[in-house]
């Protein structure tokens, strides 16, 4: 059975950042994908707007990928394509990964992984609507596979559930393409994408946002007829009276990403139930020690700019791991954060390993105009001021806290509501 130091699951954008980083630190790294090509979700991403900070450019997903691409061709990763991962098992110094391809299945063996096999829609069958189930029920992403890869157009008239960004963005694909957009329905009272994709997709193309409305019933028997939305209270359910029926053939859902964490879940990893990704310390190492987690797979990221920033220090730590076999011992420690807060990245902390310049990932749990403050031992030792967070925008801190943690404790994170504070 070959053997590696670092096997990095998964050829999107997190995988190819992590292969590279690792291979930086001098390790023997196999990089395997599943699909034909590399890339991941970046291949069928065809608009722009990606790498203004990783590039301080405005690119494509596939040139997006394409650069990380050429990064990894230009070092000694080892690649398979066309090769799924079925299963990983612990073994004593390290891990046997079982792979099947067209020649069948085989082994190799790796002293660390990363995992960075991205997320998943949501389904129809995940969100309770009424009615029959025709063809026509798409997600946002396959019908963007549909017109983006294959060049079909699977839609004349759709309705869209969810604001999600998948969804902004289809919206002004479909647009763009010459079906008719009726409507974008949000269930929450706030959008769910980006303000900017908000703009951009929507208002510029004269699409309407339904915000607390949602899709109640879909009609037809082969092929979608029509659906009916109605307006919801603030619990979310729909009020009576407020039903309208919209004729479309198909009705898209931007409904959620959830991260692909089987294999995680495989060997134990823990799960954190705010990202639904491991939970990991600050080097993205998961609660199994050699197993770390990198991109879309830890938690959904906003932009890819932040998911190679992340994946890079995945590759590094795993290679690094691999080198040592995690000496000196972990010793961590839990980070505590309060409830506006929708999630906080990492939420452990290695006191026996860098601390120096932490990288921590937030969401806030509703749109506020806030203080981001970190205490130890209940001293305040950073702060800032965001004079706007949104759920949906994903911030991004370094902190220096080796000093303040060098005798021990927590990280505490706090969001103190500015507007309610006064
Ligand atoms: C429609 C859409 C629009 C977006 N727009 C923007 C934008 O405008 N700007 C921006 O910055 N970001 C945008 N993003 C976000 C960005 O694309 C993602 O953050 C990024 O692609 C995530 O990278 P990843 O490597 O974690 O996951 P992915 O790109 O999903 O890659 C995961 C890879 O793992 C492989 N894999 C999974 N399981 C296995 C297995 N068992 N064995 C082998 N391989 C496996 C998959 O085939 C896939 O190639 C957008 C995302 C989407 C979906």
């Amino acid at each position: 059975m070959t053997a590696y130091d670092v096997i990095v699951i998964g050829g999107g954008p997190a995988g190819l950042a992590a292969a590279v980083s690792a291979y930086g630190e001098g390790a023997k790294v196999l990089l395997i994908e599943r699909e034909a090509k590399l890339g991941g979700i970046l291949k069928q991403c065809v608009h722009d707007g990606f790498g203004l900070i990783e590039f301080k450019e405005k690119l494509t997903g596939p040139e997006y990928a394409g650069r990380f691409i050429e990064q990894a061709a230009a070092t000694g990763v080892e690649t398979r394509l066309l090769t799924f991962v079925t299963k990983i098992e612990k073994i004593a110094d390290g891990f046997v990964i079982s792979l099947v391809d067209r020649s069948g299945v085989s082994s190799v063996a790796a002293k660390s992984i990363v995992l960075a096999t991205g997320c998943r829609e949501r389904t129809a069958r995940q969100v309770f609507i009424g009615g029959t189930r025709p063809a026509g029920i798409f997600t946002a992403g396959t019908t963007q596979h549909f017109v983006n890869l294959r060049g079909k157009m699977p839609v004349k008239k759709c309705v869209i559930l969810g604001s999600g960004d998948i969804g902004l963005i289809m919206a002004r694909r479909l647009s763009l393409e010459g079906a008719t957009v009726e409507g974008v329905y949000e269930v929450k009272s706030t959008p769910s994408g980006l303000t900017r994709n908000i703009h951009q997709c929507l208002y510029d193309f004269n699409i309407p946002l339904h915000l607390s409305t949602t899709v109640t019933r879909c009609f037809g028997n082969d092929r979608l007829t029509a659906v009916e939305v109605a307006a919801v209270d603030e619990k979310m359910r729909p009020i009576k009276g407020t039903e309208r029926i919209i004729e479309c053939d198909a009705l898209i859902l931007s409904v959620g990403l959830i991260p692909e964490n089987e294999l995680a879940e495989s060997i134990d990893v823990a799960l954190d139930n705010r990202t639904r990704g491991p939970i990991c310390d600050q080097n993205c190492m998961t609660s199994v020690p050699g197993v770390f987690s990198a991109g879309n797979a830890l938690h959904v990221h906003d932009l890819v700019d932040y998911v190679s920033d992340c994946s890079r220090i995945a590759g590094k730590s795993a290679a690094r791991f691999a080198k040592t076999q995690s000496k000196p011992e972990r010793k961590l420690t839990q980070a505590a954060f309060d409830k506006n807060f929708l999630y906080v990245v990492p939420q452990t902390v290695d006191l026996n390993s860098d601390l120096s310049a932490v990288s921590v990932y937030f969401r806030s749990g509703y749109d506020m105009k806030a203080r981001f403050v970190v205490r130890v031992n209940g001293k305040e030792v950073f702060s800032k001021r965001y004079s706007v967070l949104k759920p949906p925008e994903m911030e991004k801190v370094v902190l220096n806290l080796a000093e303040a943690l060098k005798d021990g404790g927590k990280p505490e994170f706090a969001l103190e509501d500015v507007t309610k504070l006064g």
